[in-house]
């Protein structure tokens, strides 16, 4: 299976090319990864390498099949996503699925279906996937995509073959933008480097005016909170959080950023380095915080985006997020002596 041109992920390229070859492609395949990795992009050229022409070359790009997939009119791939301001798949799209999948491919020697999920499929809507996934025809290949198996019931992860997609380096990502999109080199790693390399992240980005200027300030607002949140007094505090008041998408950034540095702090408080905000140094000085304290102050985070979402006053959730920061924390003055 040729995946040429989608970045990094060698690991996950390699299997499923393996696979392919040996011809013991699974019948369900579960891609996971959090927004702006790939995963719609890898399952459509994975549905084009399984309907094309060419197998030893698939996809090889150039065959009637090829371009039909490009085009999104072959007649043997089916592509279900939530649709209006649906967030999942319903249950009347899997019913037709289901009813769908049954039929004789027309062209190809497979009928192939990526279901995008969505963020939080229904119960009712899995159990209904889970009958076609527990007896799949013959010649059907599903193609889940969701952002973790978590959000799955056991019972449907069960049934999958997992993948899970990450975004590629900072650099790579940065050469991409310059190759693809045409950026400026310096716009490019600027891009990369908020993203931490998310391809997805970063076209969204550039797309948006004022978007990478929205995202430093997001950027900077949570480092300036998180050095508050460890300083004995948090003087600066109320002045520094005077901007999320009239914000609620800055808001939302920063929240995010802060649950990301939190996490980061609890993963090098545990020996690991796999950072994920892109602010190693201020996660480190966050260190000084007893790992208890960071996996709340984290869950905290969580749960206030959650009430954001859930369209919660701004006024009172700015305010529970200052108390959450200056919450007594038991600080330790040096970073080993507790934990
Ligand atoms: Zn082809």
């Amino acid at each position: 299976m040729d995946f040429s041109g989608f970045l990094g992920n060698q690991e996950v390229k390699s299997a499923l090319s393996a696979a392919f070859k040996a011809g013991r492609f699974p019948h369900t395949l579960l891609l996971q990864g959090e927004p702006g990795t790939g995963k719609r992009t890898m399952a459509k050229r994975i549905a084009k390498a399984l309907v094309c022409r060419h197998p030893e070359k698939a996809p090889c790009g150039s065959c009637p099949s090829c371009i039909r997939a490009r085009a999104g009119s072959h007649p043997d791939i089916r592509l279900v996503e939530p649709v209006g301001s649906a967030r999942s798949i319903t249950v009347d799209a899997v019913l037709k699925v289901i009813e769908d999948a049954h039929r004789v491919p027309e062209e190809a020697d497979r009928r192939v279906y990526i279901l995008v999920l969505g963020s939080r499929p229904s119960e009712a809507a899995q159990n209904k996937l889970l009958k076609i996934l527990e007896e799949p025809p013959a010649d059907a290949v599903f193609l889940l995509v969701c952002v973790s198996a978590e959000q799955l019931l056991p019972t449907v992860r069960s049934r999958a073959q997992c993948f899970t997609l990450r975004p590629p380096t900072v650099e790579e990502t940065a050469a991409y933008l310059v190759d693809r999109e045409g950026l400026a080199a310096e716009e490019a790693l600027r891009l990369a480097r908020l993203t931490d390399g998310n391809i997805g992240r970063c076209l969204e980005l550039q797309k948006t005016r004022g978007g990478v200027e929205g995202e430093l300030q997001a950027f900077d607002l949570a480092q300036t909170l998180a050095h508050e949140a460890l300083s004995i007094h948090g003087d600066g505090l109320l002045k520094a959080v005077l901007p999320l008041y009239k914000d609620r998408v800055l808001c939302r950034e920063v929240l995010v950023r802060l649950e990301i540095l939190f996490r980061d702090a609890c993963v090098l408080r545990a020996g690991a380095d796999k950072l994920l905000s892109g602010m190693s140094q201020t996660a480190e000085e966050l260190c000084a915080l007893p790992r208890a304290v960071l996996l709340q102050r984290k869950e905290q985070m969580r749960e206030l985006i959650r009430r954001l979402d859930g369209n919660a006053n701004l006024n009172l959730l700015v305010t529970c997020l200052c108390a959450a920061l200056r919450e007594k924390s038991g600080r330790s003055v040096s970073p080993d002596d507790q934990d």
